[in-house]
């Protein structure tokens, strides 16, 4: 049995004929590639509208009972303009129906607005299978519902339905013969529902698929080199990231980097796929590979920083004898609809990392008067407008050097640490400081690291 691979391109390599002409010719280039999932048609530039929010505003338009004809002639036009390049005019019918035939869904039914966002993805898959095609590629559509992409019935946050992967692997000998082109984005329902996963879902789409058919490679063709090593706002030029691993990288995503769906990860991890980050419009980059297990040493692989955060302390003495104290603590945070994302204790502390969109004025006043009231503390404060610094490494497990490395470093610039972190996955170290010395704390860091 042939190895395949699945690749998946975005937005961007769609967004017109001379960018399908570069997907054609990556696809052509290794004849392991057999599984193609794409978006809809993305920005031509950074001022231009994806043809997703496009199908949005269309939406919005038929469901407000509002003239939608201009938008049906837009997507009409970014269609029309991209068969016509590729001289594929015989296919503009269909897509054209399509667009008219979705202001008569009815609005009763709750994945009405589904539909409309999957057409973008649609319509490009048969495109590019017809694009295929016409250049000597053997390459076919397959819809979401004949490869058996079955999700759950949650319109707009579709899950995989557990049992899916066995009938999408059923794809294999279909692959082998023909080049499967599969729009990503979204699934059917078992009751024959279109159902889309969150925004950005394609990703989704790509990693299931190379799960399910065991793929050798999962390729994420996109519009950068890879992934930066550190935020490029923040620090000059930051490297490429060479290879992370599944772990690091769901850490990386957290904390703020966000170049794949969060969510895309899981599938391809769970079932040991190795993943790539690639740029079609660099075929020189190497990209970033993202793999089960680490081959290159790296002290750390990326830094991470995002701001708005609250550090909430209790200090009570002998806290930790009270076996009842974080049941009852959890649960005022619970009712209070507090999430946190980071938890340390000790004899008599407790302290928890917080968003500060989950702590408006109101909120604090009822989290100090229950706290106050059920757990009677020594001493409760609240330290607002904090940073979280997230340096992510696979070596943090087993090196204590990098620790004692960054404090350093951190100490010699004058940069106070408030509270240092290691995340319970241990590949995550989390530097929590004052707002105003986050771009500091990440530019020194990444010098020391880099
Ligand atoms: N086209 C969809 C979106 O813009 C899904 C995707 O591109 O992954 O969210």
């Amino acid at each position: 049995m042939m190895k395949m691979k699945v690749t998946k391109f975005g937005g961007s390599s769609l967004a017109s004929a001379g960018q399908i002409c570069k997907v054609f010719e990556i696809v052509s280039a290794d004849r392991s590639r057999r599984f193609v999932v794409v978006s809809a048609p993305g920005k031509r530039s950074p001022e231009d509208v994806k043809v997703t929010d496009l199908l949005i505003d269309y939406f919005t338009a038929y469901k407000l009972d509002k003239d939608f004809t201009a938008i049906q002639s837009q997507l009409i036009g970014r269609f029309q303009e991209i068969v016509s390049a590729l001289e594929l005019t015989d296919i503009l019918p269909e897509i054209t129906n399509r667009i008219y035939g979705l202001a008569k869904l009815p609005l009763d039914n709750g994945f009405t607005y589904d539909s409309f966002l999957a057409t973008g993805e649609d319509l490009s898959a048969r495109l590019v299978a017809a694009f295929f095609r016409k250049n000597g590629l053997t390459a076919r559509y397959v819809s979401p519902r004949e490869a058996g992409l079955f999700v759950s019935n949650r319109p707009s946050h579709a899950e995989l339905l557990p049992e899916a992967y066995a009938e999408i692997e059923k794809l294999i000998p279909l692959a082998e013969k023909e080049i499967l082109v599969i729009p990503g984005f979204f699934g059917v329902t078992r009751s024959g529902e279109i159902c889309t996963f969150s925004r950005g879902g394609s990703d989704i789409t790509g990693s299931i698929i190379a799960a399910a058919v065991k793929a050798k490679l999962y390729e994420n063709f996109t519009d950068v080199d890879g992934i930066f090593s550190a935020n490029p706002h923040t620090v000059e030029n930051p490297v490429i990231i060479e290879e992370v691993t599944y772990r690091e990288m769901r850490e990386l995503s957290f904390a703020g980097f966000s170049v794949l769906h969060e969510e895309s990860l899981i599938p391809a991890a769970r079932a040991g796929v190795p993943m790539v980050l690639r740029n079609t419009n660099n075929l020189s980059a190497k990209g970033t590979r993202i793999v089960p297990q680490w081959t290159i040493d790296m002290p750390v692989v990326g830094i991470a920083s995002s701001s708005g955060f609250v550090i909430i302390k209790i200090n009570k003495y002998l806290l930790y004898r009270d076996l009842s104290f974080g049941r009852k603590f959890f649960e005022i945070l619970e009712n209070l609809g507090i999430q946190f994302e980071a938890i340390t204790t000790g004899i008599d502390d407790i302290s928890i990392l917080v968003r500060e969109i989950y702590l408006s004025v109101q909120v604090e006043k009822a989290l100090t008067e229950r706290v106050l009231e059920s757990l009677q503390p020594d001493d409760f404060s609240i330290l607002r407008g904090l940073s979280v610094v997230t340096a992510v490494s696979e070596e943090i497990r087993q090196q204590t050097h990098i620790t004692s490395r960054a404090t350093t470093a951190l100490a010699n610039e004058k940069i106070k640490i408030e509270t240092l972190m290691q995340g319970a996955s241990e590949v995550t170290l989390l530097f929590i400081v004052l707002q105003k010395d986050e771009k500091k704390t990440v530019r020194t860091l990444y010098r020391e690291f880099f």
